[in-house]
């Protein structure tokens, strides 16, 4: 019969892989708990209504990445290609902003896009992201900022670089989108199909263009920083002036709009310069009118999402693999022995020892080529001797020192063994 395999653009991840995983998402969430977030957990899908209202129709996104399908009852359903839209969902229904206050969530889990795979894009993929509602103050857009740079740090990521932009309100929108119209009319027949649909339906999302001729033409295209408003400019002074406060360093860029359409003021990206195509690591901004936009009251929201599958190419070229370090390595020959290996492997695990049991059954010799290569601290051998007598032999594998304990010694002060793995 033919193998099966995962569909195109997904993928496994095996246990060599998900210590990295589980290293990353600890550290995200130990950062973001500290400081004060909640973490959120909403539907991997929802009605595609949700999806195309919060994040745009005339964006890739919802143009022609989603995985969109009628279920058995005839409901248009779409496997979520984002989560901020599900998390406004989930404060509007929940009533989240009437505790009072402002809103600090978090997330983790897969999203679904439908793109043609490649290093760092495929179409199900993880982010972690984290949101604030109810705060239309540039300390905000700040405090989600430095976050995300915090995560990037702890796990000793470098070379990535911070690109800023402020896309203004509505009103400055609307000025600017008749300056991008003029500006693009005359190369029209150049643009690329979908930028040339844009041209009449979304002319900002033109200046998010993967081609290389629209961008070459883009290069020159009027800057939205030049025509923000009074409100806007002093938003986007302030954001700037308190980055320079915390010592994060940024570049301005007026070209970066971001593919979905809910973004005001302040839009960002963190770049890695270490990864080809596909470097944009984490990607956010402000959205004041989306939980409006999805029928809530009008309130305010920043935060971002960091893509993982690319945040973990980029710990593995640094050549990051942890490994979850074993206590015991326990090794058994012989019925007896085999039994009694049972018994004191379940103890010592409820004693919250790390142990891993070898089942083979083989010789003692192979039994002991694996413990070293599972890099336990210490093995635990049970021969035939041992059986008869009661004992263990506790080997310790960095120095060879190796012992006779009772294994009623064991049973009766577990605890006792923590000193025989202390290095001395
Ligand atoms: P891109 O321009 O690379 O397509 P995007 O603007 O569509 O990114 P966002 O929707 O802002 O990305 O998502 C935030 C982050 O999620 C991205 O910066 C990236 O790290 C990650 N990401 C987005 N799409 C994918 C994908 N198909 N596969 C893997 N990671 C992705
Ligand atoms: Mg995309």
């Amino acid at each position: 019969m033919e193998i099966m395999k995962t569909l195109r653009g997904t993928r496994d991840i095996l246990p060599a892989e998900t210590v990295v995983w589980q290293r990353v998402e600890a550290t995200a969430r130990q950062i973001l708990t500290n400081a004060a977030y909640g973490e959120i957990r909403t539907p991997i899908f929802e009605q595609t209504e949700l999806f195309a209202r919060g994040i745009g129709e005339a964006t890739d996104v919802v143009g022609k990445e989603m995985y969109t399908f009628l279920d058995r009852g005839d409901r248009s359903l779409t496997l979520r290609p984002e989560n901020t839209a599900g998390v406004v969902r989930s404060l509007i229904e929940h009533k989240l902003m009437a505790l009072g206050g402002v809103q600090r969530l978090w997330y983790t889990g897969a999203m679904f896009r439908y793109e043609r795979p490649q290093a760092g894009r495929q179409r199900q993929f993880h982010q972690i992201g984290a949101e604030i509602f109810g705060s239309n103050n540039p300390r905000a857009d700040v405090e989600v900022i430095a976050l995300a740079t915090q995560i990037l740090q702890t796990l000793g990521l470098k070379n990535l670089h911070l690109d800023l932009n402020s896309v203004g309100n509505g009103d400055d929108r609307q000025a600017y989108r008749q300056a991008l119209v003029d500006y693009f009319t005359p190369y029209q027949a150049d643009l690329d199909p979908d930028s040339q649909d844009r041209l009449t339906r979304n002319p900002l999302r033109i200046l998010d263009s993967k081609d290389p001729k629209t961008q070459e033409i883009a290069q020159a295209a009027p800057s939205i920083l030049d025509y923000l408003g009074t409100n806007s400019q002093q938003h986007f002074a302030q954001v700037q002036e308190l980055l320079g406060d915390l010592g994060i360093s940024y570049q301005l860029n007026p070209r970066l709009v971001r593919g979905l359409d809910y973004y005001t003021h302040t839009a960002f990206e963190i770049i890695s310069d270490d990864l080809g195509a596909q470097a944009t690591v984490c990607g956010g901004g402000r959205y004041d009118n989306l939980v409006g936009q999805l029928g809530g009251e009008n309130t305010p929201g920043v935060g971002w999402a960091i893509g993982l599958e690319r945040l973990i190419l980029l710990l593995q070229q640094l050549g990051e693999t942890p490994a979850n370090q074993l206590d015991f390595y326990v090794i058994s020959k012989g019925e007896l022995a085999e039994k009694q290996a049972v018994v004191l492997t379940h103890k010592l695990r409820t004693q919250g020892f790390s142990l891993e049991l070898d089942l083979s059954g083989s010789a003692i010799g192979k039994q002991f080529k694996r413990a070293d290569r599972s890099k336990a601290l210490a093995c635990l051998i049970l021969g035939e001797t041992e059986a008869q007598n009661g004992t263990v032999q506790l080997k310790i594998l960095a120095t060879g020192e190796q012992r006779s304990i009772d294994q009623a010694t064991i049973l009766n002060d577990p605890q006792a063994l923590r000193q025989e793995l202390a290095p001395n």
